[in-house]
């Protein structure tokens, strides 16, 4: 039989934390924490299993569930001497849902199921507090209904905060019991009318009510946004967790919280969190009060921490946070709850953090041997990286606007860096604003509807919830920054106004700029700077000892280059690219794009006598000119590369992309060039190409006009020999692209090796000739063979690739690849990561087929996905030699380049 249902309780349980595929996220770590003494309320979790099946067969269960079920419940009810639906001692239990990865409140829980008409009564005899018990059905009532009868949540609070309006009470704390009371007559008539039937009163109905909501709250429209913004499959599933609840809201001795063992936003290295007395968790993470700091050295002026309050118990939940960290060798978010003083675990999970946490905590942790450097590799997610470059503001700038009054508020700073925008009001405006400019999403708390807006936004601003709320845990996942809780903060929706004291009231589409990392909302748009990254390492105004973040960007990216074998190499076409690519880590060029030379403002016209010229002698006039700029830029790339191997390629575009479009443009160079106006648009409409991306392109422009390419080895060997004369190693690669068939890589390499000689020979300097292909033409994999018998290297153009396997234009696709996505009809933008089942296909087939014909043959990918983590663990699985991406994007491939090879050595045992 197979088994769906797994019991966590008194010290013991049956799952642990390996085992969150099939328990969740959730559920994995309270069997863990049980399991190590923690303590846990007793529960039980239902498989991810039971998900899937609900989904395959109509939304219903596997026969064998109920009776699981009911054994486990039995066993919790045992454990904590209470039953289910009992008049006297009332089991109340939480229904929670827990996928593998963390999806936070984007799904559905239902807390105090099991209160009804009679159980009320014994849980306010056994708490002795009738205003508790009313209390805990009414928000039972509210959720269930919301969540389970889909009665708007709305109509309820209407008739909440009336009632708080009417008895002049500020908090529902200060609501009496026999008010209370007269709200569950009102909340169960909105129930009658929205269902034309009675409140569920059975509580086995409750129960299998509330599972079966969890499992359809994964297909919920914000889950299944989250999950595409997140890479999460859709067909993992959901767990549910039943467990018995322990309350924070039955008087002062009792309090909810949430925490980190480290800061999620600095990584600073400090027990962290935010709790409230007398409440019950969903409060904390709503961001509906703004809760108080857990420690002593967190707390601000006269603001009531935890270690104030309830000392021994805060004493306690450092024990447990010490624990958990050393156990699970990682930092950890927790959430706790304290009923009548004492302390219970709710969850504890690995905890998320930005980019700028994920570094500082993997660093510290191998200098405080938690970990080693290995592991530190794989726990900086290689995307996040990035955020370590992002700019900051000025600080002279900023310490004006501060000082000139444009402070408009402090709040907290949720996600670091900075970030200037245009107010949006709500998620919905922000998408739609985004498409002209940077937007800063203003709320007064944001909630899973708001993920869409909030991934466009640049920044988010919220006015009331603190580090852990939904806005916080967000943003950081995002990499946004953030700022929350910005309280003395009015944001008025009906009016469309935001308003901070002292201030002309701000407007949507006003400016704001937000630090993210201190927490300050400015006026105005402030100037930006760059990062201190880049200022140690590639402006070289600061010095490394200055920075601790590059310190670590530095170590962390040092301890991934001794693990991987692939290279990384850039690409760059000019000698700047080049050096930031190098000062990133690249030892190498993957790709020069020698047409970009070409666009610079004394050449455009030069290109354009070229490819205008009435005959080949005016074209070889006009390249003559050329080659004194192409032979000085490749010097200053050789010269920056010293000694690195460095690939050129041979002009790729068609050659209208170099001519004028307008009429204007037109006659402008008419005149330049001494030409007539109507005979230079005849040419120019002459050179027009219906379908230019598999036009006159590529190396087929080389072998109907040879002079160009001559040009431009020449001025590759020519470049090579006066740098190698200068004492500096040189180490070109020439590279041919858009190759389909044999005799065109022939001819073409002919040509290279010919002209080659000529200049090594004219100067007598040696320099290796090293041809190669570019792969970017599906026939070109499949002849592959006979390819690598002329090239001495391959190097894959999956861009070109991609649009020729698919038959997707790579400049037209985006009108139906979004929807293409949405309808599932591919998993991703392919130009953005590699198609690894079809075009994929190809990389492997053609690396294997040429090194088949040549075993000494270097294979490297030069498409954008040379620097896409997901693309570059398939290219280490096809074992090439090098991956080439943009400079910025070349500490990511680092990063993931190494953790491409840990996955495969422990694929590999
Ligand atoms: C490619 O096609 O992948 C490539 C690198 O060349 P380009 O983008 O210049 O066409
Ligand atoms: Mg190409």
């Amino acid at each position: 039989m197979s088994k769906y249902v797994y019991y966590f309780g008194e010290g013991h349980a049956e799952g642990n934390a390996k085992m969150k595929d099939i328990l969740g996220g959730k559920g994995a770590g309270l069997a863990e924490m049980t399991n190590i003494g923690v303590p846990v309320p007793p529960g039980f979790t239902i498989s991810t299993e039971v998900c899937t099946y609900f989904y395959a067969h109509g939304q219903s269960y596997p026969p064998e569930l109920k009776q699981q079920a009911s054994e486990n419940l039995a066993h919790v009810e045992k454990s904590v001497g209470k039953k289910l639906g009992n008049p006297k001692m009332p089991l109340l239990v939480s229904v929670r849902s827990g996928a593998r990865a963390s999806m936070p409140g984007m799904m559905d829980t239902i807390l105090n199921l099991g209160l009804n008409d009679e159980t009320v009564k014994g849980l306010a005899k056994s708490a002795n507090d009738e205003r508790f018990a009313f209390d805990s059905y009414r928000r039972f009532i509210q959720m269930y209904s919301d969540v389970v009868l889909h009665i708007e949540r709305e109509k309820f609070e209407h008739e909440l905060f009336a009632l708080r309006d009417r008895l002049g009470a500020k908090s529902d704390a200060q609501i009496p019991a026999k008010n209370l009371r007269e709200l569950l007559d009102t909340y169960k008539k909105i129930v009658r009318d929205g269902t034309g039937n009675d409140f569920p009163q059975d509580v086995q109905e409750q129960l299998w009510g509330a599972i079966g909501a969890v499992f359809l709250s994964w297909n919920n429209q914000r889950a299944i946004t989250y999950r595409k913004l997140n890479g999460i499959p859709d067909d993992w599933g959901t767990a549910v967790n039943v467990q018995s609840m322990v309350f924070g809201n039955m008087g002062d001795d009792c309090a909810t919280g949430v925490a980190f063992t480290r800061n999620p936003s600095t990584g600073e290295r400090r027990f962290f969190g935010e709790y409230l007395p007398n409440a019950q968790g969903e409060d904390v993470v709503a961001g509906i009060r703004t809760p108080l700091p857990i420690s002593k050295a967190q707390a601000v002026g006269d603001e009531k921490s935890l270690e104030g309050t309830m000392p021994k118990v805060y004493a306690q939940l450092e024990d447990v946070y010490r624990r958990l960290e050393s156990h699970y060798r990682d930092m950890q978010d927790i959430e706790f709850t304290i009923e009548a003083g004492k302390l219970y675990l709710l969850q504890t999970r690995t905890g998320k953090r930005t980019g700028f946490a994920a570094v500082k905590i993997a660093c510290d942790m191998v200098d405080e041997k938690l970990i080693e450097s290995r592991e530190a590799i794989g726990r900086v997610e290689a995307n996040q990286i990035i955020q370590l470059l992002a700019p900051v503001f000025d600080a002279k700038e900023k310490d004006k606007a501060l000082t000139g009054g444009r402070l408009l508020a402090r709040g907290l700073p949720a996600g670091p860096g900075a970030a200037a925008g245009r107010i949006a009001f709500n998620a919905e405006r922000a998408v739609d604003m985004a498409k002209d400019g940077p937007v800063i999403l203003v709320r007064m708390e944001t909630s899973p509807e708001d993920i869409a807006g909030m991934h466009k936004a640049a920044g988010i601003v919220t006015t009331r919830g603190g580090l852990t709320s939904h806005a916080a845990v967000v943003a950081r996942g995002m990499g946004r920054s953030c700022v929350v809780g910005a309280g003395t903060l009015r944001v008025d929706y009906s009016r469309g106004e935001l308003r901070a004291e002292g201030h002309e009231p701000l407007e949507e589409g006003d400016w704001i700029s937000i630090d993210g990392t201190t927490g300050e909302v400015i006026n105005g748009q402030l100037a930006t700077r760059p990062s201190e990254v880049i200022q140690v390492l590639i402006e070289q105004t600061m010095k490394p000892e200055q920075s601790e973040t590059f310190r670590n960007f530095d170590r962390l990216l040092k301890w991934a280059d001794d693990i991987r074998p692939l290279g990384i190499r850039t690409n760059a076409d000019t000698p700047q690219d080049a050096r930031v690519g190098r000062l990133f880590g690249a030892r190498g060029i993957g790709l020069c794009r020698t047409e970009h030379m070409f666009f610079a403002e004394e050449r455009i016209l030069r290109v354009r006598e070229m490819i205008l010229a009435r005959n080949e002698a005016g074209r070889r006039q006009a390249l003559d000119q050329l080659l004194p700029f192409q032979k000085d830029d490749f010097a200053g790339i050789f010269r920056e590369l010293a000694g690195m191997p460095v690939t050129i390629r041979l002009l790729d575009p068609p050659l209208h992309e170099f001519l004028p479009q307008t009429e204007g443009q037109i006659s402008t160079l008419a005149r330049d060039m001494g030409w007539g106006f109507v005979e230079l648009r005849a040419k120019v409409n002459q050179l027009h190409e219906v379908n230019p991306m598999l036009g006159h392109r590529g190396c087929r422009l080389g072998i109907t006009y040879p002079e160009i390419y001559e040009m431009q080895v020449r001025a590759i060997f020519q470049a090579a020999c006066d740098v190698k004369q200068d004492g500096v190693d040189v180490q070109p690669e020439v590279m041919i692209p858009l190759v389909g068939t044999v005799r065109e890589l022939q001819l073409t390499a002919d040509m290279v090796r010919r002209v080659a000689g000529e200049v090594i020979q004219e100067r007598g300097v040696k320099i290796p000739v090293i041809v190669g292909t570019m792969i970017e033409i599906p026939r070109a994999v499949l002849i592959a063979d006979k390819l690598a018998e002329i090239a001495e290297f391959f190097s894959f153009g999956t861009n070109d690739l991609t649009q020729m396997t698919f038959g997707y234009s790579r400049d037209d696709a985006g009108s139906f690849l979004p929807e293409y996505v949405d309808k599932k009809i591919l998993p991703k933008d392919p130009f953005e990561s590699l198609d690894q089942e079809g075009v994929g296909q190809l990389v492997r087939v053609g690396t294997e087929r040429g090194r088949s014909a040549n075993d000494k043959l270097k294979v490297g990918v030069c498409g954008e996905h040379g620097g896409d983590p997901d693309s570059i663990r398939f290219f280490r699985s096809c074992n090439l030699n090098y991956v080439s991406c943009s400079p910025y994007r070349v500490p990511v491939a680092r990063l993931a380049a190494a953790q491409a090879e840990l996955e495969q050595q422990h694929y590999e045992g």
